[in-house]
């Protein structure tokens, strides 16, 4: 068993990377320094697309600008103080990249010498070339990429997932991971994409995958949480859709806690929402 640690629910679902910095940890360990805690692992695409348009937006409008960044052609304005990596292209979501907490996010002894040690374990602090000194990527082969380990620190498990004897269960992924079993849209965490067996697996585009959640939300609307929908060309509105109504969200923490509780997230282009606003 390694020194490492995970919080919250953070993960490493690569065992080539989970392994390597298990070994440093326990390396640093060994020499009397503090064991490593990984605050943020593994990004899932869908994650990482949402926090981009929580924080990114191409219409800022009056609200103070911390940076840009180009995307898919166009220009975007970041409107939180917290950076955001350019969908596609973090180590996070290519499972190779752990963000640590103290003393290895900073300019400490341990941190230098981490940074010696690392090298044996094809690992670099890859954050200090952009002033990030918390986050460190592993270069090596990922190995098997299996059910994530990591999430110690998170005390609710996720929902067993089983199919009902007539059902056909379909795991539908593209913008996110869905999976339908006996007429309901279960929302999985990336756990739960780990233990999904047998399921029939369905390929559609983002936009249809919007779609499929949509009609689901609509039919459930009064059982199932809001679904939270992210608006990709608005102004960074978040919004909660119920009883097939939409409403903004303005109080950050009801969003955090409809995360929490694992309510399903779309995005819409914003003539959608604007349909969905008159409907
Ligand atoms: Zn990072």
């Amino acid at each position: 068993m390694s020194t490492l640690r995970f919080a919250g629910s953070a993960y490493n679902s690569a065992a080539g990377t989970r392994d390597a910095f298990g070994r440093l940890s326990d390396d640093l360990v060994a020499e009397g320094l503090p064991a490593m805690v990984v605050l943020d692992g593994d990004r899932e695409k869908a994650d990482q697309l949402r926090i981009w348009y929580q924080r990114m937006t191409l219409n800022p409008g009056g609200r103070k600008v911390y940076g840009t960044a180009w995307w898919n052609g166009q220009k975007w304005y970041r409107i939180h103080p917290d950076a955001v990596g350019v969908p596609d292209t973090s180590n996070h979501e290519k499972r190779r990249a752990d963000d640590l907490a103290w003393p290895y996010n900073s300019d400490t002894a341990a941190h230098r010498r981490a940074q010696v040690l690392a090298k044996r374990h094809n690992i670099t602090c890859e954050g200090m070339g952009f002033r990030e000194w918390w986050h460190w990527t592993f270069w090596g082969p990922l190995g098997t990429i299996g059910a994530p380990a990591g999430g110690t620190g998170s005390t609710t498990a996720p929902p067993p997932i089983q199919s009902e004897e007539d059902d056909m269960a379909v795991l539908v992924t593209g913008g996110g991971q869905n999976l339908i079993v006996g007429g309901k849209l279960i929302p999985l965490t990336p756990a739960d994409v780990g233990a999904v067996k047998g399921a029939q697996v369905l390929e559609v585009t983002p936009n249809t995958h919007y779609n499929i959640i949509q009609a689901f939300a609509r039919d459930t609307a009064n059982s199932a949480l809001p679904v939270l929908v992210y608006v990709h060309d608005g102004d960074g509105t978040v919004y909660a859709l119920s009883d097939g109504k939409l409403r903004a969200l303005v109080d950050p923490t009801t969003l955090a806690a409809l995360h929490a509780q694992g309510a399903a997230s779309v995005t819409l282009s914003k003539a959608e929402v604007d349909n969905l606003i008159k409907s």
